[in-house]
């Protein structure tokens, strides 16, 4: 079954809101297997707001909207798909039962204006709301489904939650959606893409999605499929042939982030980590902690900006940075090795980059970054070059400090399993 979400209201098309609860209704609907085909987002007019209904259900089969349920003058769903169908707006005595009883309830007096929630369409089903005074409808005409759902999050949820997915579960076919995603380090969109194209061509009835994010591009493989076992199967393949093709390049095939699985890879080496910072300031410590259960591994670490902190606080030799300047291999090597002898952690990271926009020179320009792990027998240092804005610069730096983590255990003999 396809569906087509309808998000109605003016505050939605400027720039102080977003429409957030088609995000909710697509998660939800997937899980039933119905696909979301389209999205609109309509202002409070009457004429616009009838046009997006009539154009959605000759599309689709589903059509939900959020908002313009309410009392107000400017709520006017229920009046356009009224209009739309050809039905009639009754008062609904027991709705108007329910709303007198809130207003009671809550010690306020009704007004006349709140009368116009109880009114509904003939033949429509009306969805309670637990959590305010506009009720839901659901509609049903030539074949199609129409559910309105007020747009208050949290009473779109909680009704949606009740009322619709019962409903709609009745209704679903057992098609179902089969996802992965894969996340891609240290490669760029255009280079991931040449060599997965081939792959990913050869089945059209797999959705196949590229994304890029800062540090990373994401793989997202989506499928369709009432035989889920055999979605299973033909994912698994696709997927293990872009592992293939890009190698160790893929750090996850579970959409996890970088944070995660360094976590991961340190619990299960009973490792230890320190850092010492200069141009990321403090960020590669904010990921590493992200995690909960950090303290098992995350010794601690410090930001070390000033030259003078850099020899004070983790032993970088002066002379390296009068040498080579604070930008520099060495220098990031000996930030990784400093804070890892300080702390006795087993693995040490170092980075010291220029994040700009200032700062650059002809053989440093903005965006050169050095970034090093140690540990007790060495060190592996890696410099890059990013391009973009200071706070991209530093996220990736941070990334890519992160991968030397990752990249290090892929070659570690793996431990005896634990527990
Ligand atoms: P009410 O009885 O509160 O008027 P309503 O069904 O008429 O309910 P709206 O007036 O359209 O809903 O929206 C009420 C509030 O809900 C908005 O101010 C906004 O904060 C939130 N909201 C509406 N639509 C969305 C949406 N699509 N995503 C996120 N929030 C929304
Ligand atoms: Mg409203």
């Amino acid at each position: 079954m396809k569906a087509e979400i309808i998000a109605v209201g003016s505050e939605l098309l400027t720039p102080d809101r977003v429409d957030t609860n088609s995000l909710f209704l697509t998660a939800q609907l997937n899980r039933l297997g119905i696909e979301v085909t389209r999205k609109t987002v309509v202002g409070d007019d009457l004429g616009p707001l009838r046009a997006a209904f009539d154009d959605a259900v000759k599309r689709v089969e589903l059509v939900i909207a959020s908002g313009g349920l309410g009392p107000t003058e400017d709520d006017r769903t229920r009046d356009a798909v009224a209009d739309l169908f050809g039905r009639k707006l009754a008062r609904d005595p027991a709705v108007m039962s329910k709303i007198e009883a809130r207003f009671r309830q809550l010690g306020r007096t009704m007004s006349e204006v709140n009368a116009r929630q109880a009114l509904v369409p003939e033949g429509a089903t009306v969805l309670d709301n637990d959590r305010g005074t506009a009720p839901g409808l659901w509609m049903e005409s030539g074949g199609r489904i129409v559910i309105l759902l007020p747009g208050p999050p949290h009473e779109l949820k909680a009704m949606y939650a009740a009322q619709a997915e019962p409903r709609l579960a009745r209704i679903a076919t057992g098609v179902r959606l089969v996802a992965r995603e894969l996340r891609v380090a240290g490669m760029g969109e255009s280079d991931v893409d040449q060599r997965i194209a081939p792959i990913y061509t050869r089945h059209e009835d797999v959705q196949t999605t590229i994304l890029t994010a800062p540090g990373e591009i994401q793989i997202h493989l989506r499928a369709w499929s009432a035989d889920t076992p055999a979605a299973e199967r033909q994912l698994q393949d696709i997927q293990e042939s872009i592992v293939l093709a890009l190698g160790e390049a893929v750090f996850t095939t579970k959409g996890e982030s970088m944070e995660d699985v360094v976590a991961r890879e340190l619990t299960l080496h009973h490792a230890t980590i320190a850092t010492a910072e200069s141009c990321t300031g403090g960020l590669l410590a904010e990921r590493l902690t992200r995690i909960s259960g950090s303290s098992a591994y995350f010794l601690g670490g410090v930001v070390c900006y000033s030259n003078a902190l850099k020899s004070a606080w983790v032993d970088v030799p002066a002379e390296i940075i009068e040498s080579r300047g604070a930008v520099s291999a060495e220098v990031a090597i000996a930030l990784a090795d400093g804070i890892r002898r300080r702390t006795g952690a087993t693995l040490g990271l170092g980075i010291t980059g220029i994040a700009g926009p200032n700062g650059g020179t002809p053989e440093k320009p903005v965006g050169t970054v050095h970034v090093a792990i140690a540990d007790a027998s060495g060190s592996k240092e890696r410099m890059v070059r990013y391009p973009g804005e200071r706070d991209r610069i530093r996220w990736q730096a941070s990334q890519t400090a992160l991968d030397l983590v990752r990249r290090y255990y892929l070659y570690a003999a793996q431990p005896k399993s634990v527990g």
